[in-house]
């Protein structure tokens, strides 16, 4: 049982029920679980692992509930494209990807996360072309240590049937629900501090059927794990589901079932009153992914409303063909920022706010209580920021608001399940420079089609 201790950071950010914050803080955790938090003077002296964290600014590490980590390999494509011509460029490049495509993206993806003090993530991984499957993304999160929400993807709708991807991306439903299946069997794990669990996500109304998202609900709910969709992303996804449904899209979901505290929806910017209330009603969260909403030009999402009426609400870099970066700490920013001047109000959403939601929020919004903040009994995952920086220069008196008003920066520490994974602003779990020759190869092949 192997004890951890990190102490005399400048302040210690719980995020805890009180959100207390506490100067020259610490915590100590045994076997990957806190047991204590508070000031330095209050915990155990020694420790078989010590963190000196003088200088540092502490928060919980964050959950991104929303990504496409494939997406490394397609950035800064369709660059002034709407969500439906930016899918359409995309669909073929895409279609090119493989199972070494899959992982060796994930890892990209994941290492950018982890560097910001995002400790956990979800990721919607949608196609399966050439043999790829979830377990390439899986055993990515397993190598290089972060906490991981797996979710089984879909697309069967394809052109010839109505559907936005091309025939060739889709796959029969009858696979798609047998895959599902054995993925939940090989790989979720209920328990708490779980580092793997497995979630279901048909992609969006555009790109399966209703039966599909009915069957995969109930399959979800045969197996207690989570749903996952896009959902309300855009005016013409509204329209979509108006012409075709003839339903608004909150209501079309509901129909099939997909709505509950089980079921999280990425995006939810095309919302009227009704629709957020029921929101709250039913329980589902939603990841908002302000820079994806931003680029792709689709709107704002009404987060401070949705909060006002208790909605559940965490934070989504989103794939990266869209952000097209996965930093949290950039996307807590995002969110303050793009808040204030919708609303045309500077208390839209507070720094504590934007934190809230990246860390508390993701967590409630994964269906989890023990990662997301610092407290006795919760997973030991944490980030630290070394505050000597030339961007916090002049900012101390505030370190935690220092970290989204001023520049976003990378953590210096950043600790999973009491594991040290980066240390001094290095990634200890993989080779860094051999990754990204990795991967820029496998890009280049898919963009251009080589062979
Ligand atoms: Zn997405």
């Amino acid at each position: 049982m192997p004890t951890l201790l990190l102490r005399h950071a400048d302040l210690l950010v719980t995020m805890d029920d009180e959100r207390r914050r506490i100067p020259d803080g610490g915590l100590f955790a045994r076997d990957g679980v806190i047991e204590q938090v508070g000031p330095t003077a209050d915990l155990p002296a020694s420790a078989d692992l010590i963190l000196e964290a003088r200088g540092m600014v502490v928060l919980p590490g964050m959950v991104n509930t929303h990504h496409h980590l494939y997406q490394t390999l397609t950035r800064a494509i369709a660059q002034n494209a709407k969500l439906f011509d930016w899918l359409r460029t995309l669909y073929p490049i895409w279609a090119r990807m493989d199972g070494e495509a899959v992982y060796v993206s994930a890892l990209v993806g994941m290492a950018e996360l982890l560097h910001s003090g995002c400790t956990t993530t979800s990721d919607h991984l949608y196609l399966f072309p050439n043999g790829a499957r979830l377990d390439d993304e899986i055993q990515a999160a397993h190598e290089i240590g972060i906490r991981f929400h797996a979710t089984r993807g879909a697309m069967s709708l394809g052109e010839s049937k109505g559907g936005l991807p091309p025939d060739a991306v889709v796959e029969e439903e009858e696979a798609i629900l047998k895959d599902m299946q054995r993925v939940i069997e090989a790989y979720h794990d209920p328990r708490p501090y779980a580092m793997v669990r497995i979630a279901l996500a048909p992609c969006s109304p555009f790109s399966v059927t209703p039966e599909l998202m009915r069957e995969a609900a109930a399959l979800a709910r045969h197996y207690g794990v989570m749903l996952h969709t896009h959902l309300a992303e855009t005016r013409e996804e509204e329209a979509y589901c108006l012409a075709r449904f003839g339903k608004r899209p909150v209501a079309f979901a509901a129909e099939l079932g997909w709505d509950g505290p089980d079921v999280w929806f990425a995006h939810m910017v095309h919302l009227n009153a009704a629709e957020i209330d029921a929101l709250a009603r039913s329980g589902a969260g939603v990841a908002h992914c302000p820079s994806s909403n931003m680029r792709l030009a689709s709107g704002v999402a009404p987060v401070r409303a949705m909060l006002d009426r208790g909605v559940k609400v965490g934070l989504g870099v989103d794939g990266s063909a869209s952000n097209d970066a996965s930093h949290m700490l950039a996307e807590a920013r995002q969110a303050m920022l793009l808040q204030r001047v919708a609303l045309e109000r500077p208390d839209a959403l507070t720094a504590e706010e934007a934190l809230w939601l990246a860390t508390r929020g993701g967590a409630a919004v994964l269906g989890r209580d023990d990662i997301g903040q610092l407290a006795p009994g919760k997973a030991a995952d944490f980030a630290a920021w070394r505050l000597d920086r030339l961007e916090y220069a002049g900012a101390r008196h505030d370190p935690m608001a220092a970290l989204i008003f001023c520049q976003p920066r990378p953590a210096d520490l950043v600790v999973v399940h009491g594991r040290v994974v980066v240390q001094e602003g290095r990634l200890l779990t993989v080779e860094e420079e051999r990754l990204i020759e990795r991967h820029n190869r496998i890009a280049r092949r898919i963009v251009r089609g080589e062979p």
